[in-house]
């Protein structure tokens, strides 16, 4: 039996799931958390419901690793590591080197490493995953599957910052965005949703999660994106800024009498966005409700929120010179109807009219009126399953 691990390794945590192929049937998920950090926490889940939940120290990603692959065998959810003979493995930074997911030997692993610099606190986590799974899985086929592919495609007009040009040449420093996986995925269902070919159409792709991004796609490819040099950029999020003038870091340093100026980036990623706006979570179901409960600021936080996915809307509809389709996604896109005509009522004037009735899902629908002159869909992602079929793809 085929079976194949689609991982997403962050700084200090580890998302898995174990997928039989070519079936897709998910066979076990889970999450290890505070990896390097006392009382870590291993969790899987399997068959039918069961679940294992371990708090332990797992110092570092390969022991984070060992422990999986040992549960899955001791709870029999496999019997032996050979039938993995799958892995891919998400990475957040693949600068311009990597188009496309790349199945890895020692050269790939290297790129990745060199990558480090520009995302700090993924590419190396993801480089010592990536080593200790080909130790314990050598027959196993390894894919690592970038967030920023499938913004390569992106034309110098929009990647470039207005920098004097060597910073460009010298350094790579441009614009890569992220959640490429996402973005693609989604793109891609939405012409087989409304039967038409990709290349003929200009769609704009809102993957409003925890971390939020904006995708212009034309033609089945990303023209523009939110995210910038790193994921910090772009639309608020839970507790990343987005967008900023950057004119604050000194300002705020000498306020705040801050030394270093990483840990005035950590504000702006850890305790910024709705979280920092709100004063009460993060995570949009609690801004909604205190919101609700008469929170002036949730209701600030919601509005910044919706503000600025309609302002990056309007900007791709002029970067593209129209939009046929707008898709929302992930977390917040996917499950919340309210966010999604706040953000629709905004952009009316261009002729987008949501049908308040079929806007009442989760689930995979077309939901603005018959006849408006932009479809909206919503389309739950599901970048786990998108890594598995690359890996799938390149076997
Ligand atoms: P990430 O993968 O970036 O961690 P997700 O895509 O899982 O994030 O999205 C998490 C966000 O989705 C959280 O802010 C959560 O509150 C929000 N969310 C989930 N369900 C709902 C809902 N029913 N209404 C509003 N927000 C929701």
């Amino acid at each position: 039996m085929s079976k194949t691990f689609a991982i997403n390794a962050g700084s200090s945590s580890l998302k898995y799931q174990l997928y039989d192929m070519p079936s897709e049937h998910v066979i076990a998920k889970g999450l290890v958390e505070r990896i390097g950090i006392e009382d870590s926490v291993f969790t899987l889940k399997y068959g039918d419901g069961e679940k294992v939940e371990l708090v332990q120290d797992i110092p570092d990603h390969g022991v984070a690793i060992d422990l999986l692959l040992s549960q899955l065998e001791e709870h029999k959810v496999i019997d032996s590591l050979d039938e993995i003979d799958g892995v891919g493995h998400r990475v957040v930074a693949g600068g311009e080197i990597f188009k496309e997911s790349t199945v890895i030997d020692e050269q790939v692993v290297q790129h990745i490493e060199d990558l480090s610099e520009f995302a700090p606190l993924h590419n190396p986590a993801e480089a010592v995953v990536i080593r200790a799974m080909q130790e314990k899985l050598p027959n196993a086929k390894m894919v690592a599957v970038f967030d920023t592919s499938f913004h390569t495609s992106m034309p110098p007009v929009n990647y470039l910052y207005s920098l004097p040009y060597e910073y460009y040449t010298d350094f790579k420093a441009r614009k890569y965005g992220a959640h490429g996986t996402s973005h693609k995925y989604v793109a891609n269902r939405a012409a087989e949703i409304v039967g038409k070919d990709i290349k003929d159409l200009k769609i704009i792709t809102c993957h409003l999660g925890n971390g939020a991004s904006i995708t212009a796609v034309d033609g089945g490819k990303s023209v523009d994106t939110s995210m910038g040099f790193t994921p910090l950029a772009g639309l608020q999020m839970g507790t990343r800024t987005g967008d900023i003038d950057a004119s604050l870091i000194p300002f705020l340093m000498n306020k705040l009498g801050i030394k270093e100026v990483s840990e005035m980036i950590d504000i702006f990623n850890k305790k910024s966005g709705t979280l920092g706006v709100s004063g009460v979570s993060s995570d949009m179901r609690d801004v909604e409700e205190a919101a609700e409960a008469g929170n002036e600021r949730a209701q600030l936080a919601l509005d910044m929120f919706n503000s600025r996915v309609q302002k990056y809307i309007g900007q791709y509809i002029a970067v593209m010179n129209g939009v046929d389709i707008i898709v929302f996604t992930a977390g917040i896109g996917e499950n919340s109807k309210e966010t999604r005509e706040a953000i629709i009522e905004g952009i009316s004037w261009f002729g987008c009219e949501l049908d308040t009735e079929k806007n009442n899902t989760r689930d995979e629908a077309i939901i603005s009126k018959d006849g408006s002159k932009i479809t909206v869909i919503n389309i739950p992602t599901d970048e786990e399953r998108e890594i598995a079929r690359d890996v799938e793809r390149l076997k």
